[in-house]
């Protein structure tokens, strides 16, 4: 699809008048619609949206006030505030219909940041050495930004989608399961809203390597997410007169053995496409067990040298891994009690009641109770084939050629897990480079490459308006 409007990498060589080649110019004039999403970004990252203290409502209103601005009308936009502080901001422009809605969704949230920690103020964006440095200058209000920037742009260049454009900016994604939880909300409540043929959300992002992109994830898949408590008891007694029921070695042993265990290997389509493709990046044996695995072979041998990797042992296989440990009262009596609590991160396909069984088994004592938390959210994988995708895939080509992307289960979760559950397929996708050295998000001292920030607004307007056109 051609454009009447001049990319953006033209104007901003156009605007630096200097020879553009594969880089961009040191430091390059910003284009107006730079500016803009500058503006943006910074107004949203400077107010604090924590827990703590801050208000996403705020956030949110100030994100419709830019929209309003840029000509969208009121009654396309609403503001969702089922808890105080906690707003969330839904926008629908109506498309001609020609297609299924699409879904942008973001939380502008972000985690927790003490001013006394950081080097500098954690809610005043700071720009030095090519790097904006704030809490959310990655996680995740550069994606809220270019969707706030892009649908302007959008709107003011008079594009007409094809299909209705959701997007969706949400409250208390960092703080998980929580009613407040604005994703979770909305889709329980109003699913209407939010209803569509697919979205686009965190959870996806490039990879660099010697400062050069080397991957482009695409998350189509995340684990599932659950906790169980599990208690030995005992009668006690005096700790003079120890007894073989002594709840701490019970415990300890079945912990041993959970240890020990590992759960069975399945390869899904996501898991060996990730390998196929990740294997190219790879040398010596490392690449010919990817290559294998992405061939779907479950060779012990190939399947124990990959699992050595955590990473790669979590996209083979459910884990589940002792995270905390409480047992007894007093140093002078015997134990009446050893808890251990055990966190499960779940393959998508995997079946949780089996899950649990193994769990059970692998501990191994009848006398050994057990709570669970709460039960994981269903997730489903989205398709690999699609238009999403490959999309994405074009355009990587078109921006960063050369650079394969990747489809991507990540073992922590996001809201997508909530769209998935309500028949939404969900991309985790952003055209966002970083250095997995140097990753700060929920950290210290966030921060953001600025030329790849930019780069990823780029990448978003491009994709929103294929995706729409
Ligand atoms: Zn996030």
């Amino acid at each position: 699809m051609t454009s009447k409007f001049p990319s953006l990498r033209r104007l901003v060589c156009a605007a630096a008048i200097a020879t553009c080649g594969t880089a961009f110019a040191q430091a390059p004039a910003l284009t107006a619609e730079q500016q803009r999403f500058y503006a943006v970004y910074k107004e949203l990252v400077e107010i604090n949206t924590t827990h703590s203290a801050g208000s996403t409502t705020q956030a949110a209103q100030a994100m419709r006030a830019v929209l309003l601005k840029a000509g969208f009308a009121e009654d396309e936009l609403q503001i969702i505030e089922p808890f105080p502080r906690k707003g969330n901001l839904v926008l629908r422009w109506k498309g001609t219909g020609a297609k299924q809605p699409m879904l942008l969704m973001g939380h502008i949230d972000v985690v927790e940041a003490k001013r006394e920690d950081w080097k500098t103020d954690p809610f005043k964006l700071q720009e030095t050495d090519g790097y904006f440095t704030a809490r959310g200058s990655i996680d995740d209000k550069a994606m809220a930004s270019a969707f706030i920037s892009v649908l302007a742009q959008l709107r003011q260049e008079g594009f007409k989608p094809t299909r209705d454009i959701i997007m969706a900016l949400t409250a208390d994604e960092e703080r998980g399961d929580v009613e407040s939880n604005g994703a979770m909300w909305i889709l329980k409540n109003k699913p209407e809203l939010l209803k569509a043929e697919f979205g686009i959300n965190e959870g996806g992002g490039g990879e660099l390597r010697n400062g050069k992109p080397n991957l482009h994830r695409v998350q189509i898949a995340e684990k599932l997410y659950t906790t169980y408590e599990f208690e030995l008891r005992d009668v006690g007694g005096h700790s003079s007169q120890p007894t073989a029921n002594n709840p701490i070695y019970g415990m300890s042993e079945a912990l041993a053995r959970l240890g020990a265990y590992k759960f069975p290997v399945m390869l899904a389509d996501v898991t060996k496409t990730y390998f196929s493709r990740t294997a190219p990046l790879m040398s010596g044996q490392l690449a010919e067990d990817m290559r294998a695995v992405g061939n779907g072979s479950t060779d012990a041998a190939v399947i124990d040298r990959l699992s050595q990797t955590p990473l790669y042992n979590a996209q083979l296989r459910t884990t589940c891994t002792a995270t905390m440990v409480n047992a007894g009262h007093a140093e002078n009596a015997l134990p009446q009690s050893a808890k251990a609590v055990v966190n499960c991160r779940m393959l998508p396909f995997d079946d949780p009641d089996n899950v649990e069984k193994q769990l059970v088994q692998t501990l191994g004592n009848p006398k050994i109770t057990m709570r669970q938390f709460a039960k994981p959210t269903r997730s489903p994988v989205s398709p690999l084939q699609g238009v999403v995708f490959e999309t994405a895939e074009k355009l990587t080509a078109e921006m960063w050629s050369g650079v394969p992307v990747i489809p991507f289960m990540s073992t922590g979760a996001t809201d997508s897990r909530f769209a998935r559950n309500a028949g939404i397929p969900m991309y985790g996708v952003s055209g966002l480079f970083f250095d997995p050295a140097d990753l700060r998000t929920h950290g210290l001292d966030e921060r953001v490459e600025i030329q790849r920030l930019y780069d990823s607004r780029e990448f978003m307007l491009k994709l929103v308006k294929q995706l729409a056109s």
